[in-house]
């Protein structure tokens, strides 16, 4: 489990940079940069839609991540093993628009 932070306030998991969900997926098989990183369970906050599930639900700062880019060095067999996580892209209508932050490439480039 990791400390995470999202300031993706598109999304209807986020409440107060916190995420609702138990556990998130990441995405970039191929990254060396965070750009190419995203959060696959990020889902579209529908306009003017306050988030239901958030009225009965508190978010916990701990999140159990499960992440596909395996030159960060922070992956362990698929699992993020970084004590906090920050993702990214405020501004974000598509999983794509979103970014670890927290992404260490463990390559040499
Ligand atoms: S810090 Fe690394 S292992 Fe953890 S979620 Fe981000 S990219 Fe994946």
């Amino acid at each position: 489990m990791s400390y995470l932070r999202c300031n993706v306030r598109t999304c209807s998991n986020n409440q107060n940079d916190l995420c609702i969900r138990e556990g998130i997926q990441v995405d970039g098989p191929t990254a060396d940069n965070k750009d190419d990183t995203c959060c696959n369970s990020f889902t579209q906050r529908a306009e003017n839609y306050s988030n239901v599930v958030s009225r009965h639900t508190s978010a916990e700062p701990e999140t159990a991540i499960q992440c596909d880019a395996v030159n960060c060095s922070y992956n362990k067999e698929y699992k993020c093993m970084a004590p906090s996580v920050d993702i990214s892209g405020s501004a974000a209508s598509t999983s794509r628009e979103t970014r670890c932050s927290t992404f260490d490439c463990k390559k040499t480039l």
